[in-house]
């Protein structure tokens, strides 16, 4: 049984686009002229053993072949023998589940190519968004391009190397096999781009074993209260200069939090952590490699809230973000099933979460189905219950759809018989079994129920001429 991962909110989706509020994929990162003969990004050279300082040279040779070993497992598809060297989860039980879900991924989708490289600020740096090698390999007539300004090329710190704690930045570089459409599986494999991230990381040596660990990014944090004496705090971490960010979310998820739980009629004591990552590469690699759909946030039982960390959060963006991750993170507490429900269900209830922190959302939801009524398409439930196999055609009918049913059962049943349903199914009921048991009525019977409430749809309409 594969868990479905909860996909939030794609991106233009704050924008209240409707009715095809998917954003289209990101597009791939500008080729830099010397990109069309990519080469392997070379191993960096050991570092020279300064007389000064040979015990930093030993830990970076050490942490070295730990990173030879993560890449082998990687390539072998090998889950196990690649996070035997991350942090156990009484060090990190959050980083530790996100990278248990990120190494399952492996089981689907095994990378042609992966690397993982200490980046050496000594040498000169290649941007991350796919230019191959480093400067030294452009021939030397050919200014090398500067790198394109994005927050993952940060001047590089120097590697810092103690006896029992690493912190240097990580070059994760990898290129998926080529692969049909996704629209179109019966069509010629395609050849996948290379994608690359770099971030700062921290290897610890933990004292059991004597060995080093794989313990995510460097991050800084700020915390925010909980708010009220039986809800857990809240622990932002970011990284660069995101603390402003990160300030405003540990100020603004208490109160979002405070309105969610109301609406699920239930206070989870949970220290709920939210990951600010400052570009959509680095989100996107932190789920899982072959994970390539925009996004601006993220969340699954046990991880963090991630969030990707934007100035548009300083405006009205923050609060209905993390309010649709929330209600994750409150379906989750539902019961140890949740991640079973039906997608557009899941997505559905975090929609509704997001309702009272974005105006104009349910009136969104409400056009764009009704819309989708009128040329009768609105999508069939059961190809939407499957993140990993729904068609992405009906990507923005798992939002739409899902709230706007749920909004349905929330004002003809109330909100408590709503909570029971969704409880009923994050403890193990299936759809029908729910909606018979809180609800009074068979799912079919929903179903009915619901479209009753949408227009009707219009005999198709000959095509117009096309204008001359
Ligand atoms: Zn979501």
């Amino acid at each position: 049984m594969t868990p479905r991962a909860r996909i939030l909110a794609p991106l233009a989706l704050l924008a209240l686009s409707v009715p095809s509020h998917l954003a289209p994929a990101a597009p791939p990162a500008p080729p830099t002229p010397n990109a069309a003969a990519p080469q392997p990004a070379p191993r960096p050279a050991p570092a020279p053993l300064g007389r000064d300082e040979p015990e930093a040279a030993r830990i970076r040779l050490e942490i070295g072949q730990a990173l030879r070993q993560m890449e082998a497992a990687v390539l072998a598809a090998n889950q196990e023998a690649y996070l035997a060297w991350v942090v156990p989860a009484e060090s990190d039980p959050v980083f530790r589940t996100e990278q248990v879900n990120w190494a399952k991924d492996l089981g689907r989708h095994v990378p042609a190519e992966f690397t993982l490289e200490i980046v050496d600020p000594a040498a000169p740096q290649v941007g991350d968004a796919g230019a191959p090698g480093p400067a030294a390999a452009a021939p030397p007539d050919q200014p090398v391009p500067p790198p394109p300004g994005t927050p993952d090329d940060p001047a590089v710190p120097p590697p810092v190397y103690t006896a029992n704690e690493a912190r240097f930045t990580l070059r994760m570089t990898w290129r998926m096999p080529p692969a049909p459409p996704r629209d179109d599986p019966a069509a010629e494999p395609v050849p996948k781009r290379e994608r690359r991230v770099s971030f700062p990381v921290r290897f610890v040596r933990l004292p059991l074993s004597g060995r080093w660990y794989y313990a995510g990014e460097d991050w800084a944090s700020v915390t925010g209260a909980a708010y009220a004496p039986d809800s857990g705090p809240v622990v932002v971490k970011y990284l660069g200069d995101s603390r402003d960010i990160a300030e405003r979310v540990a100020e603004t998820l208490p109160r979002v939090r405070r309105r969610v739980d109301e609406g699920f009629e239930y206070r989870p004591a949970i220290t709920q952590e939210v990951k600010l990552y400052p570009s959509m590469r680095h989100l996107q690699a932190s789920i899982y490699l072959s994970y390539a759909d925009p996004l601006s946030g993220w969340n699954e039982p046990g991880e963090a809230i991630k969030i990707l960390a934007r100035e548009n959060m300083m405006a009205g963006a923050l609060e209905p973000l993390l309010a649709h991750e929330y209600g994750h993170v409150a379906t989750f507490e539902l019961g140890e099933h949740a991640t079973k429900m039906p997608w557009w269900l899941v997505e559905g209830v975090a929609e509704l979460a997001a309702e009272a922190f974005s105006p104009g959302l349910a009136d969104a939801s409400r056009a764009a189905v009704e819309s989708w009524a009128r040329r009768g398409r609105l999508a069939p439930w059961e190809p939407m219950a499957d993140f990993y196999t729904c068609p992405p055609r009906y990507h923005g009918h798992v939002y739409r759809q899902g709230h706007h049913l749920l909004g349905f059962v929330s004002e003809t049943f109330g909100r408590t018989k709503r909570n029971q349903w969704l409880t009923l199914m994050a403890r193990g009921g299936t759809l029908d079994e729910a909606t018979a048991g809180a609800l009074g009525l068979s799912w079919a019977q929903l179903d009915e129920r619901w479209r009753a409430t949408l227009p009707t749809a219009e005999p198709p309409q000959p095509e117009p001429d096309p204008e001359p």
